[in-house]
């Protein structure tokens, strides 16, 4: 790609009461510096950051609002003792994460006064997100005003799914009216790790069919097909699809209808099953994290969790539950796609649990998928085919990077501009 040598961007990813920044250097695609201003707009405001390579630093600040929070984190860019800038002039574009694009945006955009007045139209679809992510806009345009704005969207990858996949099977007014609908969510992850794996296997994103698994705190699945989503877990929020840290995922409907009829209210059910559900749930540990599920099941070393298991404690059973969920949405996106080249596993636990791989690849045997376990235990954090030679379809880690991904969109925008 034609970076010009000294060019710069910026990350913004901005929530209600804080702002994620992480600078790039283009020429290499190295992240330069990267920080966190949290509590925004309270007097207990404060200011992480840490240049590459060094040590983080934390501080507070007075930050009434996001554009002082972001001043605040320029100072930091450009003081000659923590900088790593000479002038904010060497930022040449800011690149926005925005949750939901809705059906307005399949694709990140340059930010113009329509471009911000559609994100608004879909705070109504991500309420604690898209005005917040605004707040970032406004803040750069106000710390940067000769600077291109460009907002990357979660939800964007996922728009190329067909009306088959995405429409709910409720009465059609629903949709018309409201927009009520599948989305999908980390289209951004999705998308870098479906490159990544492209690169990875040295044949064109056209010609592979890849399934995708997000697992973090939030989890989701795509099907890819020839660089374009057929499907996706998550839905028009994303509550739906995997067993995730604290999220349900899957459930019938009908249980928010039960629980409100037994005195529940509507607030009270939301937040049990965004908050108190998913692994944190189920493990009898009060833990959403993988972790301490795993430590807490006591697995044998070579255990893939895929028995009866009559005599399971908690914490193993909301491990299988896990991997039986996501088993489950892989055998369909495998026969949705009519076949996969490659399961991709990204994100904290795709990344880094050896335990919870194990125990989804174990059923994946009917796809041609088996797990060479030595690979497996070894991998952590990087980049690794960890499926044996025979596998037809192979089980791949990708580290995902949705800053760098934001980073590049954002070039490939700006450039195109020109
Ligand atoms: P988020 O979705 O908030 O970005 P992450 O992608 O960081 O979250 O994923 C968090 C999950 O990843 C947690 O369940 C955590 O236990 C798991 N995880 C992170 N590091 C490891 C590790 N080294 N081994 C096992 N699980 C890990």
């Amino acid at each position: 790609m034609p970076h010009r040598k000294y060019d710069k961007i910026l990350v913004i990813n901005a929530g209600s009461s804080s702002l994620k920044f992480m600078l790039f250097d283009m020429a290499t695609e190295g992240m330069l510096a990267k920080g966190m201003v949290e509590r925004i707009g309270t007097a207990s405001a404060n200011l992480v950051y840490q240049r590459a390579g060094a040590p983080k630093s934390e501080q507070a600040i007075a930050a009434e609002n996001h554009g002082k929070a972001l001043a605040m984190a320029c100072k930091m860019l450009t003081a000659p003792e923590t900088g790593v800038l000479k002038t904010l002039a060497e930022v040449k574009a800011v690149g926005h994460r925005i949750v939901h694009g809705a059906e307005f945006f399949s694709e990140p955009v340059l930010v113009t006064e329509e471009v911000k007045t559609s994100i608004k139209k879909c705070s109504d679809l991500a309420p604690l997100h898209n005005p917040a992510n605004l707040e970032g806009v406004v803040a750069c345009e106000t710390v940067f005003p000769q600077v291109p704005n460009v907002a990357v969207f979660d939800t964007a990858f996922h728009q190329a799914m067909p009306r088959h996949a995405y429409m709910y099977a409720i009465p059609r007014q629903y949709y018309d009216e409201h927009r009520i609908r599948k989305y999908g969510f980390h289209g951004t992850s999705h998308k870098f790790v479906a490159q990544a794996a492209a690169d990875y296997l040295k044949k064109p994103l056209s010609a592979l069919r890849l399934i995708t698994c997000h697992m973090g705190n939030g989890s989701s699945i795509a099907a890819i097909r020839g660089g374009k989503v057929l499907d996706t877990s998550m839905g028009l929020t994303p509550l739906p699809g995997m067993i995730m840290g604290t999220r349900c995922g899957d459930i019938d409907p009908s249980i928010i209808f039960f629980l409100a009829r037994k005195g529940m209210t509507i607030d009270e059910i939301d937040n049990a099953l965004n908050k108190k559900s998913g692994l944190f749930g189920v493990n009898g540990i009060g833990s959403g994290d993988m972790r301490d599920t795993v430590n807490a099941a006591q697995l044998e070393d070579d255990d893939d969790l895929n028995d009866d298991g009559d005599s399971d404690n908690d914490a193993r059973n909301a491990i299988k539950m896990f991997a039986h969920r996501t088993a489950l949405y892989i055998g369909g996106y495998y026969t949705l796609l009519g076949g996969a080249d490659a399961v991709i596993f990204t994100g904290g636990i795709g990344e880094n649990s050896a335990p919870a791989r194990r125990a989804i690849i174990s059923r994946l045997k009917a796809i041609g998928c088996n797990l060479d376990a030595k690979k497996n235990k070894a991998t952590s954090g990087t980049l690794n085919d960890i499926s044996t030679k025979d596998s037809t379809t192979r089980a791949i880690v990708i580290p995902t990077n949705e800053e760098l991904m934001i980073v590049r969109e954002t070039f490939r925008i700006i450039t195109a501009k020109k």
